[in-house]
């Protein structure tokens, strides 16, 4: 069977947005359950993430966000915007979130596995280079790929996750060694991720955006997977797939409208395995806020990933949202010919 590293820890729990928040400490558990129910247990290595230096997190964040971060976890925390709180154990837990990831690509680059899950929180994607905001304080999927890039990889990036990752979206918006796409719901928070925006400057077309609208179906995505992302990535030459996995695209999710089951998180993160060689590919928890919804797609997908076949709910067809990838694909096509 094909390994699958799994990074988490119990420190994840201590970070406490506040009572009632959906970024919960519970969704942990959710994830635990949903790879038990998968019968993945015995398939995974169980990985202890490590703490992200303030090296680590300068190649995507300013030092001064990490300063302030630091500081205001140290006097006791609270809320930092409407949506984003963090408390007094917070920011141990946002550091082991993103070296968890760096850990884990070290592990695949020394042969260890096929691929590797990062089951951790806070989330990352909605963290810029100077803020953390959107449930997210640090961007964990950003400081990987950044570590990869400067190790010479080519990264493609693909956020499933139902809102648009505009963090990353602004990290690597001129940077052209990363590929990265969004699939989100339209309109939704925080508001970014237009179909227009292709990236800037050396990074023009690098940046591909697929707005989709509620309701939107798991045949939908795997088209955009097909005609949209396969070929950018090839194009791309990517090396190395990091996904930003969240599970709020789920139907049931409190959150959002769109119209996926877990079935569609397998098909989905099946189709996105092929783009690279084994022991290239990371995925790093982002949203998902109903817990059945998030442990049965984590499991599903999870499964895939370790080639064992585990569907708790369907896949899902017949949901709008097509004309969106054709019309990716075009803006994508004229910003790479610099039109
Ligand atoms: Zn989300």
């Amino acid at each position: 069977m094909p390994g699958l590293l799994v990074a988490t820890d119990p420190r994840f729990a201590d970070h406490q947005p506040g009572v009632g928040h959906p970024e919960r400490p519970a969704r942990l558990d959710a994830v635990a359950r949903g790879i038990r129910e998968a019968g993945l247990d015995e398939a995974l290595v169980a990985v202890e993430p490590r703490l992200a230096t303030d090296d680590d997190l300068a190649r995507v964040h300013d030092r001064r966000l990490v300063e302030a971060l630091d500081r205001f976890g140290a006097a006791g925390g609270g809320a930092i915007d409407a949506d984003t709180a963090m408390g007094p154990r917070s920011m141990e837990a946002a550091r082991l979130a993103a070296g968890a990831g760096l850990e884990l690509a070290e592990r695949l680059e020394a042969g260890e596995a096929d691929a590797g899950f990062c089951a951790v929180r806070p989330p990352g994607h909605h963290a810029t280079s100077r803020r953390a905001m959107g449930f997210c304080l640090f961007n964990n999927v950003a400081v990987t790929a950044a570590a990869l890039a400067d190790r010479g990889e080519r990264v493609l990036i693909v956020d499933y996750d139902a809102h648009h990752g505009n963090g990353t979206e602004e990290v690597f918006w001129r940077d052209p060694r990363v590929l990265f796409v969004s699939l989100h719901e339209w309109p939704l928070y925080p508001g970014t991720g237009a179909l227009g925006d292709t990236g800037a400057d050396e990074g023009a077309g690098s940046t591909i955006n697929v707005p989709l609208p509620s309701g939107a179906t798991g045949d939908v995505y795997r088209r955009a997977v097909d005609d949209l992302i396969a070929p950018a990535a090839e194009a791309h030459g990517a090396t190395w797939l990091l996904v930003s996995a969240g599970f709020d695209g789920h139907r049931a999710d409190p959150l959002t409208g769109l119209g996926l089951r877990a079935g569609d998180f397998a098909d989905i993160t099946g189709d996105l395995l092929q783009l690279v060689p084994a022991g290239r590919r990371l995925l790093f928890l982002e949203g998902g806020y109903d817990l059945d919804g998030l442990a049965d797609s984590v499991g599903a997908a999870l499964a895939r990933v370790a080639d064992v076949d585990h569907r708790p709910e369907p896949s899902t067809s017949g949901g709008p949202g097509s004309d969106a990838v054709a019309a990716a694909r075009a803006v994508h096509q004229r910003a790479v010919e610099g039109g």
